[in-house]
């Protein structure tokens, strides 16, 4: 993989909420759950997992989705883009919507998950393929432990 400048940055549709990670990804994904299609308005969603710590946000934002309790997706107020989520228990990480980033085609999908939902024609091209959730803490932390070894090179901080 080619490694993206740092920090990383993204915005809305409208420009009003942007945001800046200063760290790499720590796992990419398409998940294919029938919720994550009725979310995106897609066949599957693209998310960058970051630490909650390299991640910052300006902008006006709005709850949105499900509001079920574990789970904060958070949108643009003004132009309602899809920004990126929170899990409760998963406070370390924030899982960000790919697309949000101006070099999104700098994060392909690593893993997809939940397949067992998947449109039949949608095709993602990922290392792993799971039909489900990965299983449990060791098998995440197992992924984004193969998923960082892919950078080629050390990161450049910008100037
Ligand atoms: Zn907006
Ligand atoms: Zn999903």
């Amino acid at each position: 993989m080619k490694l993206p400048r740092l920090p990383l940055k993204g915005s809305c549709l409208c420009g009003s909420v942007h945001v800046s990670l200063s760290a790499l990804p720590l796992l990419t994904l398409a998940c294919h759950c029938r919720d994550c299609q009725k979310l995106c308005a897609s066949a599957y969603s693209l998310t960058a997992m970051f630490p909650a710590d390299s991640f910052s946000v300006t902008g006006d934002l709005m709850r949105g989705g499900l509001r079920s309790k574990g789970r904060e997706h958070h949108y643009c107020r003004s132009c309602l883009t899809f920004v990126y989520s929170r899990i409760t228990g998963a406070d370390e990480r924030v899982n960000l919507r790919i697309p949000v980033l101006e070099d999104a085609a700098a994060l392909p999908p690593y893993v997809e998950v939940m397949t067992d939902e998947k449109q039949d024609w949608a095709e993602v091209s990922a290392a792993y393929s799971y039909s489900r959730f990965p299983e449990g803490a060791d098998e995440l932390r197992g992924l984004m432990e193969s998923y960082s070894k892919g950078w080629s090179e050390p990161v450049q901080p910008k100037d």
